[in-house]
């Protein structure tokens, strides 16, 4: 799979696509952030998880898509599922040659995500080969998504996921957080579930307050639940 994350936001697009192979990696397939994939992949050591970095002025030049690409892709994943390729920043037009074959013949453990601001810099055979994503808007587009998985995890009854999502919650800034807590509002309105929007107003109170976040957060997962 070839997936090219493309967005002026490059926080977000980075967010985007690290989610991504968190999320492919993940035990539980769902980026939980509990499992020893996730947790690797947080602390920055994954087996199977790399970035490729250009080692020239240029950006990632024909020897560094063959030695950290197309040479490592033709040996098995270490332990997990996929091997992927998180690939940021300039590509020679060389290097997209040097990396066709890898891509249009893919081995079926190879994940590559492009990441860059936009597709201009890309040759068009290997654009045709990627599924591409425009990454929107700002870092509040995270706040949001985040809150949507919260609810549908509790709506399915999936409660360790919703807390195990916890941890991006606590990742965000403080605007990001009110930011979170107003879609919560937003979508517990429209569920009518009244409870939970009390307990997200409380929530963004002791926040407001400084209060203890983890508890805070807890405790209204409990009452969403
Ligand atoms: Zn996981």
């Amino acid at each position: 799979m070839t997936v090219l994350f493309e967005g002026e936001d490059m926080a977000a697009v980075r967010h985007a696509a690290m989610g991504l192979a968190k999320k492919l990696n993940c035990e539980e397939e769902s980026a939980c952030g509990l499992c020893l994939s996730c947790r690797t992949f947080e602390s920055g050591n994954h087996p199977d998880i790399f970035f490729v970095k250009g080692t020239k002025a240029v950006g990632i030049g024909v020897e560094d898509a063959r030695e950290q690409i197309a040479l490592p892709i033709t040996t098995k994943p270490f332990k997990y599922r996929y091997k992927i390729f998180i690939i940021e920043g300039n590509i020679t037009p060389q290097a997209q040659n040097a990396l066709l074959k890898t891509i249009e013949e893919p081995a079926p453990y190879g994940v590559f995500l492009f990441l860059a601001k936009n597709t201009f810099g890309f040759l068009p055979t290997i654009l045709s080969r990627c599924i591409v994503k425009k990454i929107r808007g700002s870092e509040f587009v995270i706040a949001r998504e985040l809150a949507e998985k919260i609810a549908d995890s509790v709506k399915n009854a999936d409660i360790p996921k919703a807390f195990g999502l916890y941890k991006e919650v606590e990742s965000l800034s403080k605007e990001e957080l009110n930011e979170f807590l107003d879609a919560l509002y937003v979508i517990y309105g429209k569920r009518r579930n009244f409870d939970a929007v009390d307990a997200i107003t409380k929530t963004k109170q002791i926040i407001s307050q400084n209060g203890n976040l983890q508890l805070a957060i807890e405790l209204m997962l409990y009452k969403m639940a």
